[in-house]
């Protein structure tokens, strides 16, 4: 296993993620907790020592489920994370009366690692609304010892980081964000990890299979990937993409079954970066996938000025995208609910003044109905 710096700890460069756990019958509450007790015990002999849960992992269940799991070892051998669930607005206020029941969950008295979970367009205001008092009562449990390093998820937009970085950034240790090769340009996460970097942040990866999107590619792009290096699986591609940016230091997979962590323990015993050919293979692959279904907005913001109905086309586009490249999935949805309701993809009216003037054609009267549609506006 690799083993990454991080202040006076060794993290493992792998880490358990908890939110696709085995289940039982394929119901997403009903975690198979003998089956995670087995993949636990084989992560630990394996040297992995970070395991990440989360309020609303399994309904729930996740926390419950990695307690039990863990509290087979010695409590200091490895290290918890754990998330306050700001996603859900009707949270904000409670983060005593959550934190206190996390730990109880969990089966433990104290948190490695605590994140403020998934900030975003939707909530950014509220998480900088001290009035609500997270932050300040993190900060008092960091200071009693029961948060022992303060972080944050996001999903936001770069301009939504900077804003939470301004009002925290000094009390904030790590960021926990989407990468892979896929979103290294398409969901900015590449200007995401430079943002943070400026501001001396370490990362957190997740999301690095996208989902499990990048397990396998089209034949023709695995052809080319095996013609570089034929022993390398495909899966393993998107970890190796992971240790070739330095600013890296957990990569968290939410693995379901022994055999995928299995599979990326193999992988993590070694590091072995992209060199520059095998890297600009792989990021010309991703953006032949992006192209082939995304829109190929530019945000020139050529149209903005000539829409009627004063909508953010480029950022519209950008969830689009995102929505159609995904397949669904909760983050377009929960972008466009933060946004005020006459700004939404069904405000448009349909005219195209927008089209007349964009230089890439993009038929955008159509992807807003389109992207309407999708959303059940
Ligand atoms: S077609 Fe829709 S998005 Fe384009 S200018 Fe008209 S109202 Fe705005
Ligand atoms: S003009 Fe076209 S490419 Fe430019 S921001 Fe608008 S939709 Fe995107």
């Amino acid at each position: 296993m690799i083993y990454k710096n991080f202040q006076n700890l060794k993290l493992s460069a792998l880490g358990m993620g908890t939110m696709r756990l085995p289940v039982i019958s394929g119901d997403d509450s009903c975690v198979d907790q003998e089956a995670v007790n087995q993949m636990t015990s084989c992560a630990i002999q394996s040297g992995i020592n970070y395991f990440d849960t989360a309020w609303g992992y399994h309904s729930g269940q996740s926390e419950l489920a990695i307690g039990r799991a863990l509290a087979a070892y010695p409590r200091e051998s490895f290290y918890l994370a754990d998330k306050f669930p700001g996603y859900d607005l009707s949270n904000m206020g409670k983060a005593k009366e959550i934190f206190e029941k996390q730990l109880e969950k969990c089966g433990v008295e104290y948190f490695d690692f605590y994140l403020f979970h998934n900030v975003c367009e939707l909530n950014i205001n509220q998480y900088l609304d001290r009035s609500y008092g997270t932050y300040a009562y993190l900060l008092e449990q960091k200071k009693n010892g029961r948060i022992r390093h303060l972080g944050f998820s996001a999903h936001g937009s770069c301009e939504v980081i900077e804003r939470f970085l301004e009002a925290y950034g000094e009390a904030m240790e790590f960021c926990q964000l989407q990468i892979n090769y896929l979103d290294w340009d398409f969901q900015e996460a590449r200007k995401k990890v430079e943002l943070l970097r400026k501001h001396g942040i370490p990362v957190w990866v997740m999301e690095p299979l996208r989902g499990g999107s990048l397990a396998s590619l089209k034949p023709e792009h695995e052809a080319r990937l095996r013609a570089l290096r034929p022993d390398e699986t495909i899966p393993a591609w998107a970890f190796r993409f992971l240790q070739s940016i330095p600013d890296v230091t957990v990569t968290l997979s939410g693995m379901s079954n022994l055999e995928q962590l299995k599979q990326n323990i193999a992988t993590f015993e070694t590091d072995k970066p992209l060199n520059e050919t095998e890297m600009a293979t792989l990021l010309s692959i991703a953006e032949e996938m992006v192209k082939k279904i995304a829109l190929p907005c530019t945000a020139c913001r050529y149209c903005t000025s000539h829409c009627p109905q004063g909508l953010n086309i480029p950022s519209l586009l950008a969830l689009y995208n995102e929505h159609a490249f995904s397949n669904g999935g909760f983050i377009a949805p929960m972008a466009v609910s933060a946004i005020e309701e006459d700004k939404r993809p069904n405000a448009c009216i349909g005219c195209r003044s927008c089209e007349a003037v964009c230089p890439q054609q993009i038929k955008i009267s159509e992807a807003m109905a389109d992207f309407s549609k999708m959303l059940g506006l």
